[in-house]
C-alpha cells in the first residue's frame, strides 16, 4: 500500500489536478493499493472525481471521530465517510495524538467503528526522539500496540512512523526500519495472536531519493508519505517504484 497523506494542504483545484495526473501516470498493481488522504473537506469532491474518471486511486480519510450523531463540533463519523466511499482511514497519527489528546480507549473505538463499516484502519504508531535516544522504542511501541488485542491482521494495517522522522527530512535508516518492523510483526503474532503477519508500512521523510532503499527493507509492506506526496509527479514515481 502506498499512501498519500496531504495533511492540511492543497485546494480543490490542486486535488483535481493531482487525482487526474496520478490516475493516468501510475502503473496500477492491484496488490498495491494507491491511497489518497486529502483534507476532509475534499473527500466528497475527490470521491466524485475518482468515480467520474474511473481512477484506480482509493480514498482515505485523515480522521474519524469516535461517536456517531453526537454533539461534536467539527466531527466526522464512519457513516459520513461511507457516504464518500472512503476505503481507508488514518488512526492515531502522531499529530492527532498530540493535538487532540487521543487516548487508548478512543483509538480502540475508532478502529472498531471503522472496521465495522468496512473502512480499513491504518493505525499509526511511532516513538519520539527522546524515547529512541533512551533505547526504549520497543517498550513504547508495545504499549501503543497493546490496544489491538481484540483485532486481527486482516482488519488493520500498521504504519510505523518514528515521530522524529516525520517532516524532518531525516528518515530512519535501513537497519533500524528492519529491526522495528520485524519487532512489530512478531509482537502482533506472538503477543496479540494475530492469525497472519500484519502489514506494516513505513512513514517519515520518504522521498523519491530514498524510497527504493526503504522499500527494499525486509518487512516493509508499503509507504505512508506526507510532504513528498503533494507533488503528483513525485508521488506517481514513488508508486511506480514500489
Ligand atoms: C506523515 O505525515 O505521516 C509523514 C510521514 O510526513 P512526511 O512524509 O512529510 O515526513
Amino acid at each position: 500500500m502506498i499512501v498519500a497523506n496531504w495533511k492540511m494542504n492543497g485546494s480543490k483545484e490542486e486535488v483535481d489536478s493531482w487525482i487526474r495526473f496520478v490516475s493516468s501516470n501510475i502503473l496500477i498493481n492491484k496488490e498495491i493499493p494507491c491511497v489518497f488522504c486529502p483534507p476532509s473537506c475534499y473527500l466528497d469532491f475527490s470521491n466524485t472525481l475518482i468515480k467520474k474518471i474511473s481512477s484506480p486511486v482509493k480514498l482515505g480519510s485523515q480522521n474519524i471521530n469516535h461517536s456517531n450523531n453526537s454533539a461534536l463540533t467539527g466531527g466526522i463519523n464512519s457513516q459520513m465517510l461511507k457516504d464518500f466511499s472512503t476505503d481507508y482511514v488514518l488512526i492515531g497519527h502522531s499529530e492527532q495524538r498530540d493535538y487532540l489528546n487521543e487516548d487508548k480507549e478512543s483509538l480502540q473505538y475508532k478502529i472498531a467503528d471503522a472496521s465495522f463499516k468496512n473502512i480499513s484502519p491504518i493505525f499509526c504508531i511511532g516513538e519520539p526522539k527522546n524515547i529512541k535516544d533512551q533505547d526504549q522504542t520497543k517498550n513504547y511501541l508495545r504499549s501503543q500496540l497493546e490496544i489491538l488485542d481484540s483485532f486481527d491482521s486482516d482488519q488493520i494495517t500498521i504504519a510505523y512512523e518514528p515521530i522524529w522522522a516525520i517532516g524532518t527530512g531525516e528518515n530512519a535508516d535501513k537497519i533500524y526500519i528492519e529491526e522495528i518492523h520485524s519487532f512489530i510483526k512478531e509482537f502482533c503474532s506472538q503477543e496479540l495472536n494475530f492469525k497472519q503477519k500484519v502489514s506494516v508500512v513505513y512513514g517519515g521523510s520518504v522521498k523519491l531519493r530514498n524510497c527504493e532503499d526503504i522499500l527494499s527493507c525486509k518487512e516493509v509492506d508499503g509507504l505512508l508519505i506526507g510532504g513528498a506526496s503533494l507533488d503528483s509527479d513525485t508521488f506517481s514515481k514513488i508508486y511506480n517504484l514500489s
